[in-house]
């Protein structure tokens, strides 16, 4: 667990603009006129503006100092190149970057300009993720990429040539039409290209988007026949792992259920998330999460807020709105959570268990005591019992198999009996 007090800030920027929208995608993202997004920065640097003022009144830290960026969404790489420089800016006018923050930007294969290419190396970007999904043209652009693997081939050799060449590349397992041995290829060829990072995920599709609700009412326009079984995507994750996940000198290896990285390109920004340090979410459909200001009833600002904010060690939760048209209008109010340190607990289980090193016990009864760890380690024995765990008593991790059914796993964590920490509190 990072030193908290002196702890540096995530910065999540959404930008929620796609060229097309992918048949299996439910984010808040969509194709919108370019005019939307100037107006769209605007607001976003109105509300980075804001957000010391806001976290004064909430009580809550926002570190000057930031250790690392992710532009998502969307497709970040559609801003016009003075949009992506006027963010970046802006950015580096509110808060003080570390010499060696990581800055990533999602970047869609085929869609990134000679400009937008020089604008990103020219504002600081250091590492690119691409949305490959797969290298067989076929299901690439079944699911609505626009891309072939040659585009994706030159966009890594343009990358590369402007000094970009710490790269992830998403592939998804479960694609309509993919098979055993064209999975196989999507993951040999990513090995080839020689990048440090590799993200592969299970298709997950939602019935709120095209192709899950094809799925649901039947259709052959997004091709929900082709999709495979639950059984086969399963195994081809267990294949990525197989390929990608043998970690040596050099070479990827799994670190997290989705992530693979050679060693020393673990992605920063995210595994803040699974290591619960602060993080702040600015623009659409995104989530912060600040820890409480240390001697914040000394603060003023804070005090105005300490009758509705709860008692020490509790962590601020807050999530923007998705809906891109009230966003556009002006400043929106944010859904709050204070999570108590019960619920931290929970989520320091289910976080901690993403990563391939597993959960420290004893940090975590540093952290959060004897009392409230020891349900959680009955827990932890049934499911080792289950084969979903393995624990020496120190590090607990989870198995391939419980790699595979980590949702039943975490679920397990949720609700543990109550002890000496109150209730979430939640404000809107
Ligand atoms: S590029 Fe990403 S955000 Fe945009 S539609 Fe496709 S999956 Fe969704």
């Amino acid at each position: 667990m990072a030193d908290l007090q002196n702890d540096a800030l995530g910065i999540y920027i959404s930008i929620p603009f796609c060229r097309s929208k992918c048949t299996y995608c439910n984010f808040a993202s969509g194709v919108y006129p370019a005019s939307e997004h100037a107006h769209y920065i605007d607001r976003l640097i109105e509300d980075m503006a804001a957000t010391g003022e806001w976290a004064a009144q909430m009580g809550v830290e926002l570190p000057r100092r930031v250790d690392s960026v992710y532009r998502g969404g969307g497709t970040p790489s559609l801003l016009a190149p003075e949009l992506l420089a006027r963010l970046f800016s802006a950015l580096r006018a509110r808060f003080d970057f570390d010499p060696d923050a990581e800055i990533t930007v999602e970047c869609a294969p085929g869609q990134i300009a000679d400009e937008t290419l020089g604008a990103l190396a020219a504002a600081g970007v250091n590492r690119v993720s691409l949305g490959v999904q797969s290298f067989i043209d076929k299901e690439a652009q079944s699911s609505g990429r626009l891309h072939s693997r040659a585009i994706v081939l030159d966009d890594l050799r343009r990358l590369r040539a402007v000094g970009i060449s710490n790269i992830n590349l998403d592939l998804i397992a479960g694609l309509p039409g993919q098979t055993f041995a064209s999975w196989q290829e999507s993951l040999d060829v990513l090995k080839a290209t020689g990048v440090p990072h590799a993200s592969v995920y299970m298709l997950e599709v939602d019935e709120d988007s095209r192709l899950g609700r094809e799925m649901l009412a039947g259709g052959a326009r997004y091709h929900a026949e082709l999709v495979p079984t639950d059984d086969a995507i399963a195994a081809m994750y267990t294949t990525a792992i197989e390929t990608l996940g043998r970690p040596g000198r050099g070479r990827l290896g799994q670190y997290e259920i989705s992530n693979f990285a050679v060693r020393g390109h673990e992605s920063r920004h995210n595994l803040r998330y699974w290591q619960r340090r602060p993080y702040l979410g600015l623009g659409l459909d995104a989530s912060s999460m600040l820890r409480e200001a240390l001697h914040a009833a000394d603060l003023p600002a804070a005090n105005k807020s300490a009758e509705g904010r709860p008692e020490p060690g509790y962590v601020l939760r807050f999530n923007t709105t998705d809906d891109l048209g009230a966003y556009l209008a002006g400043p929106q109010p944010v859904e709050t959570a204070w999570l108590s340190p019960a619920s931290q607990h929970e989520e320091a289980w289910f976080l901690g268990l993403r990563r391939n090193v597993g959960v420290h016990v004893a940090a975590l009864r540093r952290e959060f005591g004897r009392k409230m760890v020891a349900p959680a380690m009955e827990v932890v024995g049934r499911m080792v019992e289950r084969g979903l765990l393995t624990s020496d008593g120190k590090t607990v991790r989870l198995t391939a198999q419980g790699q595979l059914l980590s949702n039943d796993v975490f679920q397990e964590f949720l609700g543990l009996p109550a002890t000496s920490a109150g209730a979430d509190h939640l404000q809107e």
